[in-house]
Protein backbone atom coordinates (compact mmCIF):
# COMPACT_ATOMS: atom_id res chain seq x y z
CA UNK A 1 0.00 0.00 0.00
CA UNK A 2 1.68 2.91 -0.70
CA UNK A 3 2.03 6.33 1.53
CA UNK A 4 -0.68 8.18 -0.52
CA UNK A 5 -3.28 5.15 -0.59
CA UNK A 6 -2.53 5.70 3.28
CA UNK A 7 -3.51 9.58 2.95
CA UNK A 8 -6.95 8.50 1.11
CA UNK A 9 -7.70 6.02 3.50
CA UNK A 10 -7.22 8.60 6.91
CA UNK A 11 -4.30 6.79 8.12
CA UNK A 12 -1.92 9.25 7.24
CA UNK A 13 -3.16 13.08 7.67
CA UNK A 14 -2.18 15.52 4.64
CA UNK A 15 -3.20 19.26 4.11
CA UNK A 16 -5.89 18.61 1.86
CA UNK A 17 -6.78 21.31 -1.44
CA UNK A 18 -9.60 19.61 -3.02
CA UNK A 19 -11.54 16.00 -3.33
CA UNK A 20 -14.42 14.36 -5.23
CA UNK A 21 -14.70 10.01 -5.63
CA UNK A 22 -11.94 9.40 -7.45
CA UNK A 23 -9.05 11.79 -6.71
CA UNK A 24 -7.34 14.18 -4.30
CA UNK A 25 -5.25 16.62 -4.32
CA UNK A 26 -3.37 17.96 -1.06
CA UNK A 27 -0.11 19.96 -0.18
CA UNK A 28 3.20 18.15 -0.83
CA UNK A 29 5.19 17.92 2.71
CA UNK A 30 8.36 18.95 0.90
CA UNK A 31 7.60 21.81 -1.56
CA UNK A 32 9.57 23.20 -4.20
CA UNK A 33 7.12 26.99 -3.72
CA UNK A 34 4.32 27.89 -2.00
CA UNK A 35 1.38 25.63 -2.86
CA UNK A 36 3.15 23.31 -4.04
CA UNK A 37 0.13 21.01 -4.38
CA UNK A 38 0.15 16.74 -5.76
CA UNK A 39 -3.17 15.65 -7.55
CA UNK A 40 -3.48 11.90 -7.10
CA UNK A 41 -6.06 9.08 -8.24
CA UNK A 42 -7.77 7.33 -5.33
CA UNK A 43 -6.83 4.32 -7.55
CA UNK A 44 -3.42 2.89 -6.32
CA UNK A 45 -1.41 2.79 -10.03
CA UNK A 46 2.18 2.97 -10.47
CA UNK A 47 3.32 5.28 -13.57
CA UNK A 48 0.92 7.30 -15.35
CA UNK A 49 0.65 5.70 -18.43
CA UNK A 50 -0.40 2.59 -16.88
CA UNK A 51 -3.80 4.53 -16.62
CA UNK A 52 -6.50 4.03 -19.10
CA UNK A 53 -7.03 6.72 -21.06
CA UNK A 54 -10.25 7.39 -19.65
CA UNK A 55 -8.64 7.84 -16.05
CA UNK A 56 -5.67 9.88 -17.50
CA UNK A 57 -7.90 12.24 -19.13
CA UNK A 58 -9.80 12.50 -15.81
CA UNK A 59 -6.92 13.01 -13.71
CA UNK A 60 -6.26 15.90 -15.98
CA UNK A 61 -9.34 17.34 -15.55
CA UNK A 62 -9.49 17.35 -12.05
CA UNK A 63 -5.63 18.76 -12.19
CA UNK A 64 -6.99 21.63 -14.59
CA UNK A 65 -9.49 23.15 -12.22
CA UNK A 66 -6.61 22.39 -9.16
CA UNK A 67 -4.71 24.81 -11.01
CA UNK A 68 -7.25 27.07 -11.83
CA UNK A 69 -7.75 27.57 -8.10
CA UNK A 70 -4.19 27.64 -7.31
CA UNK A 71 -4.05 30.49 -9.94
CA UNK A 72 -6.42 32.46 -8.01
CA UNK A 73 -4.57 31.40 -4.16
CA UNK A 74 -1.35 31.92 -5.03
CA UNK A 75 0.81 34.55 -6.62
CA UNK A 76 3.30 33.41 -8.95
CA UNK A 77 3.98 33.90 -12.76
CA UNK A 78 2.55 30.63 -13.40
CA UNK A 79 1.44 26.77 -12.43
CA UNK A 80 3.36 24.17 -13.83
CA UNK A 81 3.02 20.77 -14.19
CA UNK A 82 5.33 17.67 -13.68
CA UNK A 83 4.35 14.04 -13.29
CA UNK A 84 7.76 11.99 -11.82
CA UNK A 85 6.76 9.22 -8.96
CA UNK A 86 10.39 7.86 -8.32
CA UNK A 87 10.12 8.98 -4.72
CA UNK A 88 5.77 7.58 -4.75
CA UNK A 89 4.87 4.80 -6.91
CA UNK A 90 1.64 6.04 -7.21
CA UNK A 91 0.68 8.29 -9.94
CA UNK A 92 0.33 12.22 -8.37
CA UNK A 93 0.38 15.37 -10.89
CA UNK A 94 2.43 18.21 -9.30
CA UNK A 95 1.35 21.18 -9.38
CA UNK A 96 3.94 24.06 -8.56
CA UNK A 97 3.20 28.23 -8.43
CA UNK A 98 6.54 28.54 -10.57
CA UNK A 99 8.55 32.10 -10.65
CA UNK A 100 12.00 30.71 -12.04
CA UNK A 101 12.98 27.46 -13.93
CA UNK A 102 14.39 26.21 -10.17
CA UNK A 103 11.36 25.93 -8.73
CA UNK A 104 10.90 23.33 -11.25
CA UNK A 105 13.65 21.36 -10.77
CA UNK A 106 12.96 19.66 -7.04
CA UNK A 107 16.05 20.46 -5.48
CA UNK A 108 15.67 24.00 -3.85
CA UNK A 109 13.20 23.10 -1.17
CA UNK A 110 10.51 25.86 0.72
CA UNK A 111 9.93 25.67 4.63
CA UNK A 112 6.54 26.14 5.66
CA UNK A 113 5.28 26.03 9.62
CA UNK A 114 1.99 24.07 10.08
CA UNK A 115 -0.05 27.17 10.35
CA UNK A 116 1.28 28.14 7.00
CA UNK A 117 0.44 24.88 5.25
CA UNK A 118 -2.99 24.87 6.95
CA UNK A 119 -3.72 28.31 5.94
CA UNK A 120 -2.31 27.61 1.77
CA UNK A 121 -4.60 24.83 2.10
CA UNK A 122 -7.70 26.46 3.29
CA UNK A 123 -7.00 29.50 0.39
CA UNK A 124 -6.85 26.88 -2.53
CA UNK A 125 -9.41 24.97 -1.30
CA UNK A 126 -12.03 28.43 -0.95
CA UNK A 127 -10.79 28.62 -4.88
CA UNK A 128 -12.11 25.25 -6.13
P1 LIG B 1 8.01 11.85 -6.86
O1 LIG B 1 7.54 10.46 -6.56
O2 LIG B 1 9.46 11.90 -7.27
O3 LIG B 1 7.12 12.55 -7.86
O4 LIG B 1 7.95 12.68 -5.51
C1 LIG B 1 7.02 12.40 -4.51
C2 LIG B 1 6.58 13.69 -3.84
O5 LIG B 1 5.69 13.35 -2.80
C3 LIG B 1 7.72 14.52 -3.22
O6 LIG B 1 7.64 15.86 -3.72
C4 LIG B 1 7.43 14.45 -1.72
O7 LIG B 1 7.76 15.63 -1.03
C5 LIG B 1 5.94 14.18 -1.69
N1 LIG B 1 5.47 13.47 -0.50
C6 LIG B 1 5.98 12.33 0.02
N2 LIG B 1 5.28 11.96 1.11
C7 LIG B 1 4.33 12.89 1.29
C8 LIG B 1 3.29 13.08 2.26
N3 LIG B 1 3.10 12.21 3.27
N4 LIG B 1 2.48 14.16 2.14
C9 LIG B 1 2.66 15.04 1.13
N5 LIG B 1 3.62 14.92 0.18
C10 LIG B 1 4.43 13.86 0.27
Amino acid sequence: MSIFTKIIDGEIPCYKVAEDNNFIAFLDINPNAKGHTLVVPKKEENKLFDLSKEEYLSLMDFSYRVAKALEKAVDCKRVCMSVIGLEVPHVHVHLVPTNAMADMQFTKKEKLTNEEFVALANKISENF
